[in-house]
């Protein structure tokens, strides 16, 4: 018996999760406060720091427990002061964190697969293919690695993540659980304290996870619709042929129906050259949408080597969405950060020891179409 492999890694754990545990070692449930505490709040992962905790249950969290987050294989500043992190997960696969700084605000943006299984034809992750999800430990160990990386520093204005998207590698609500759990720490108060405002979920469209993400929190949402109707769409992102446009809209309906506050969905368009950027889309666009309170965020495609698409001009793209403006819509063009260390969205590769062989078929093209 390895003793290490054994051992509950509680970085992962959300508080009920946490009590359960502290229940099952005959232990009293508000223990859960004060590990959560030192964990996520001054990234400690040595029991022996915790010096509210008593000496015999530290012992005892030493041979049952470990606090384990991802090892930092590269850290990295762009000249626009995004930061980038490779975390290695295990032997073979690492992931990318990336933190975007734009003023008072810190948007940390974080993958929850190894890969992605759903292959949209304009995104670099779903070329390498999937290997597997992350664990609930080792999506908030990204935040938890950013959030220490900026130790020590007083709760304020000036804290460096306000703000999470679920917009790194992988589909988030292909890993439901993990993810699930791990926004509710990056809400939790006793760890982030992120509110459920500034905490984003970005989904290719799987429907069913859109209604079973309702029933259990009220984080914001963001749809990547990328097209104006079905053909257009089952080109760009091959799930539309099971979950297509007015389904994907509507489960996006329902899920802000049942928000108590008023909260508006965030349809994100990557405009790609020649392919979705004329008047015309964006026309069919704001048709199609009339009925969803939303705002509209345009990202120009990020190119990457195996990759035929372009980036449209900065005029296609302005043009794209004054025609959104003018039809009453916020529209926002993303301006592209951190491309200088291939950490812009889309780029976000990693390391994917590929189980689906999709990455050979890309590799393979490009050998015979350099
Ligand atoms: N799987 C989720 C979240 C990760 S992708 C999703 O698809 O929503 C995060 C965002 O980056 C998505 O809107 C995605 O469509 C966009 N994106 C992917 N590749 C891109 C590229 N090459 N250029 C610009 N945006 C890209
Ligand atoms: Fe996966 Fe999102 Fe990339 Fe599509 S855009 S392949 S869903 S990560």
């Amino acid at each position: 018996m390895t003793a290490a492999a054994e051992k509950t890694n509680l970085l992962g754990m959300p508080k009920d999760k946490l009590e359960a545990f502290f229940d099952s070692l005959g232990e009293k449930r508000f223990r859960a406060t004060q590990i959560l505490q030192w964990m996520h709040q001054r990234g400690v992962d040595d029991f022996d720091q915790m010096t509210n905790v008593s000496k015999a249950l530290r012992e005892k969290l030493k041979q049952v427990a470990e606090i384990r987050g991802p090892e930092v294989v590269y850290d990295e500043t762009s000249k626009d002061g995004t930061r980038k992190w490779v975390m290695r997960m295990d032997n073979g696969n690492s992931v990318e964190t990336v933190l975007i700084p734009d003023g008072e605000r810190g948007t940390l943006c974080v993958s929850s697969q190894i890969g992605c299984t759903l292959d949209c034809t304009f995104c670099s992750t779903g070329k390498r293919g999937f290997n597997r999800n992350l664990t609930a430990a080792e999506i908030i160990g990204q935040v938890w690695v950013a959030r220490k990386a900026f130790m020590p520093f007083e709760p304020g204005p000036d804290r460096p993540i306000t703000n999470v998207v679920m917009m790194g590698m992988g589909e988030p609500l292909m890993n439901f659980d993990n993810v699930v759990d791990a926004m509710n720490l990056m809400m939790e108060d006793l760890a982030y304290g992120i509110s459920k405002r500034r905490v984003t979920l970005s989904t290719s469209g799987v429907v069913p996870g859109i209604d079973r993400l309702a029933e259990v929190t009220d984080v914001s949402l963001a749809i990547s619709l990328h097209a104006p109707n079905d053909e257009l769409r089952n080109q760009l992102v091959p799930l539309n042929k099971k979950y297509p446009i007015a389904e994907l809209l509507a489960a996006t309906r329902r899920y802000f129906s049942r928000l108590p506050d008023k909260r508006k969905a965030t349809i994100e368009y990557t405009v790609i050259e020649g392919m979705n950027d004329k008047p015309e889309h964006a026309r069919e666009l704001a048709e199609l949408l009339r009925d969803l309170p939303c705002k509209i965020n345009l990202i120009p495609f990020n190119p990457f080597p195996e990759s035929d698409f372009r980036r449209p001009s900065m005029n296609a793209t302005r043009r794209f969405q004054a025609v959104l403006n003018e039809a009453g819509y916020i529209a926002t063009i993303r301006t592209t950060r951190g491309d200088d260390i291939d950490a812009a969205c889309g780029q976000l590769v990693g390391q994917v020891e590929d189980r689906t062989r999709r990455s050979q078929r890309y590799i393979n093209v490009q050998q015979v179409n350099p």
